[in-house]
Parts: structure tokens; C-alpha cells; sequence
């Protein structure tokens, strides 16, 4: 008798892209399966509980929620987007970019209008060139139809691939303050001055600038609608189990193992976790090795450090808005921290109060960290599935970095 489950489709990891991608294909009417090795769906999306406070790992704030924006679009066609609880953040600031040796702040305002105006009062001399910024912030995300969910259309300036995004924001003003005021949320895409290219500082600021909002019970609401539309449109959604071998014949994708021995047959197999990762799970030679290698030498992106903590009542007032703080005016120095200067940068963001509005009860902190810092403890895992402290020496490498905070 055979037991293997047959699907159109299957999905490997249950992240928001795997989601979103399965509601699509499961509203289109294919039968889709998504395998996810996690007790909790959702990935970056998940959520836990401290001292009743809902904490985010991964999400937290969303930019294009508002009617109208790319995010929108897609969430109302999905039909969660009446059912999500979302608090729109301070339109006067969301993001404040802040420096050690400057007591002023710099927000980010919400809408182009906004933004121009709250910056030009604190750079009068550089109206002009915010407009321009905006302009060009404009112009680079139409230049990607899929942003905005068009279908027809290709790209019209192969530049804003080739620039890299100090370069882009040295071309607008020569200001070094305010460069580096634009450029102080580059933490959001861990950004490299003269790597990292233009449209993706473009694509990911500009949705927080047309609309930010943060989830008020935790992001986690979002992969839980999601995975209902999936269910209710026939699909499934198989936790706590881990892909480990795609099984390919003829140059064909035909099946996937599970770690549990369970497999299952699809026609299309997309994956949704990392390419080094995806190209592991097969050895087939349809995947040829010099493009193996390139994606195996592929740098990761830095790694962050993060505090979540919970604030005694009553002691820190309540502010809608983010904070991207810098010990000095060089917000592209964040990767090359030494232990003198760790942190260098924070992100401080306020879990959304549950209780009452007017004092904060939970914060996250985020700051940079290289993989190195914590390689000896590369092979250990620690999930709600798999309990596995790591030992006095983490506990006491995290005491250390804490104090540093
Ligand atoms: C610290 C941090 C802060 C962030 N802050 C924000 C923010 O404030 N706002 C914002 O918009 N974005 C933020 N992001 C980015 C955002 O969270 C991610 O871009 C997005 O959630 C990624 O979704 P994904 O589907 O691509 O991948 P992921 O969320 O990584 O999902 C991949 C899934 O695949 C599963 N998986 C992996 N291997 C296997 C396997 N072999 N078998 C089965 N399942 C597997 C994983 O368990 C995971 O659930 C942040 C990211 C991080 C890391």
C-alpha cells in the first residue's frame, strides 16, 4: 500500500514568504503543503511570552500596510487584512535616528510629505536635496514592477543594482549629516556602505516612509491568519517536520523526505529557506557545481544581539516610535565593532503596550554581532522541540554582552 501523500505543490519552511506563497497557490486552487520543522509556524514571525508580554523575534514594525500600499494589497487579497490588529506609529517619527555626541534628535516622518517637511526643518539649507532623495526613492521602487504588483513591466535602470547605497546618498547631498541621518536605519538591511546596492536600501525604507504599524499582539497573528487561509482552501501545514532530502530523478524534483522517514510526492517543490541550505537537500547533478560553490561562498549577512525586556510599571514613558542610536556620526561602521566599542548601535523598539498608553512595558533591543562571537556554540540547538541548554560558558558570554548594553 502506498502512504506517500501527493501534493501540487509543497513548500519547504513556513516563514511569511512560504505563507504568503501558499495561500496564493492554495486561493488558485492548487493543493499545497507546507513543511515546517518548528513547533511554531511563521519563522521570523514568531512570537513568545515573558512576564505576560508578547515579544517579537523577527518582526517589528511592517512597512505598506496602509490602503493602497504593496503589503496591503497583498494582505486584502489574502482577506486577513480586516481581521489584523495593527497600531499605526507616531506619523511625526516612527524611526528617530539618534547620535552620541549630538543631543538632537532625527526622526523619519510618515508619507513624503512629512518626511520632507520634519527633516527640512532640521536641515533647512538641504531642502532641495530631501526632495530629490524622496523623488529618487520614488523613482528606484517603481522601477520594480512586483513592488508595486504590476505584472507587466521590466526594469529600467540597471544602476540602482550596480550603486552602492553611500554612493547613491553621497549623489544627493554632500551634507555628511544628513547622509548619515538617511542612511540610519541601515541595521533594518544590515547594510554595507559599498556593498550593499541602492534599491535595497530604497525598497525597504520606502515602505516604512509610505506606512509603519506594528502588530498589537504580536506578529505572530499574521502567519496564524495566513495559515488559516491556507487550511480553508485546502492545503496542509505540517509542523514539526523537518525537510532533509529532496529526491530528484531525471533532473526532475519528485519527492521529499522528511526527518521523520515520511515522504512526500509533489509536481513543484519551492523552497523558502536559505539557498545554501535548499541546495543541500539535494545532490542531483541538475544543480551544476560552479553554481553550488558560488552560493556556498555566498557571505551571510552580521548577526544581531538582542535584549527583550520587561519594564518595571510606570517608570518609562510611552513612545509610538523606534530609535536607531550611534556612539559617533558613522552609521556604516556598525560591522566593525571591537569589544571596546561594542555595541557601537542599538535599534530600541517598544513592544505595543497592552494595558495602558501612557507608560512603555516592554522593550527590544537589537545590536550587531558577528557569527564568530558565537561559533563554539555553532552545533548546539535550544527550540521549545529540542531542549538543550548550552552550558555555563554561554550563559556567562551573554551576562558579559549584557553589561555592555
Ligand atoms: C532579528 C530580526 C529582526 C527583524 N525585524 C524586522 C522588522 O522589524 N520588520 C520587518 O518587516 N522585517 C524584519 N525582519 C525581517 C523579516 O523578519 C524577514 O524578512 C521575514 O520574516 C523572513 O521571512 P522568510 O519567509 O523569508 O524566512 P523565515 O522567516 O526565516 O522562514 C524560514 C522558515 O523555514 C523553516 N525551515 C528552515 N529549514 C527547514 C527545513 N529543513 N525543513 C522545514 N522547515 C525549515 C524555519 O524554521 C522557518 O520557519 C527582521 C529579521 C530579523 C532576523
Amino acid at each position: 500500500m502506498n502512504m506517500e501523500k501527493k501534493y501540487d505543490i509543497v513548500i519547504i519552511g513556513s516563514g511569511l514568504a512560504g505563507l504568503v506563497c501558499g495561500a496564493i497557490l492554495a486561493k488558485e486552487g492548487k493543493r499545497v503543503c507546507i513543511v515546517e520543522k518548528n513547533e511554531q509556524i511563521g519563522g521570523s514571525l514568531q512570537t513568545f511570552k515573558r512576564d505576560g508580554v508578547t515579544f517579537d523575534t523577527g518582526v517589528h514594525y511592517i512597512g505598506g500596510l496602509e490602503k493602497g500600499h504593496n503589503l496591503f494589497q497583498i494582505f486584502q487579497y489574502l482577506g486577513i487584512m480586516d481581521r489584523l490588529e495593527l497600531v499605526k506609529m507616531d506619523e511625526e517619527g516612527f524611526d528617530v535616528v539618534l547620535f552620541g555626541d549630538d543631543n538632537d534628535e532625527y526622526p523619519y516622518g510618515m508619507g513624503y510629505e512629512n518626511f520632507e517637511r520634519i527633516l527640512g526643518n532640521k536641515f533647512p539649507e538641504e531642502k532641495e536635496a530631501i526632495h530629490r532623495y524622496c523623488e529618487e526613492m520614488k523613482r528606484i521602487c517603481n522601477n520594480f514592477p512586483m513592488y508595486y504588483l504590476r505584472t507587466q513591466g521590466t526594469y529600467q535602470d540597471n544602476s540602482v543594482f550596480t550603486t552602492g547605497v553611500r554612493d547613491f546618498i553621497a549623489g544627493i547631498t554632500s551634507n555628511k549629516k544628513l547622509q548619515q541621518v538617511l542612511a540610519g536605519t541601515n541595521l533594518l538591511y544590515a547594510g554595507i556602505a559599498d556593498k550593499t546596492p541602492m534599491y535595497i536600501h530604497a525598497l525597504v525604507v520606502n515602505s516604512y516612509i509610505e506606512s509603519a504599524m506594528k502588530c498589537k499582539q504580536g506578529g505572530d497573528q499574521i502567519a496564524k491568519l495566513i495559515a488559516r487561509v491556507i487550511k480553508e482552501n485546502g492545503g496542509d501545514i505540517l509542523r514539526k517536520q523537518k525537510a532533509v532530502h529532496l529526491e530528484v530523478t531525471d533532473g526532475v524534483a519528485k519527492s521529499l523526505m522528511l526527518e521523520s522517514g515520511e515522504r512526500i510526492r509533489a509536481e513543484t517543490f519551492i523552497s523558502n529557506i536559505p539557498p545554501q541550505q535548499t541546495l543541500e537537500l539535494t545532490d542531483s547533478h541538475a544543480i551544476r557545481q560552479v553554481f553550488r560553490n558560488r552560493i556556498k561562498n555566498l557571505d551571510n549577512s552580521i548577526s544581531v544581539f538582542v535584549i527583550y525586556a520587561t519594564l518595571k510599571p510606570g517608570t518609562f514613558q510611552h513612545r509610538n516610535r523606534n530609535y536607531y542610536y550611534f556612539d559617533e556620526q558613522d552609521v556604516w561602521r556598525c560591522h566593525d565593532y571591537t569589544e571596546q566599542t561594542w555595541p557601537y548601535t542599538y535599534a530600541f523598539f517598544e513592544c505595543v503596550p497592552q494595558h495602558q498608553n501612557e507608560y512603555a512595558e516592554a522593550v527590544t533591543i537589537m545590536a550587531y554581532m558577528k557569527f564568530d562571537e558565537v561559533k563554539e556554540w555553532a552545533d548546539t540547538h535550544n527550540t521549545t522541540l529540542h531542549k538543550n541548554e548550552r552550558g555555563e560558558s554561554y550563559e556567562a558570554f551573554k551576562s558579559e554582552k549584557r553589561k555592555n548594553y
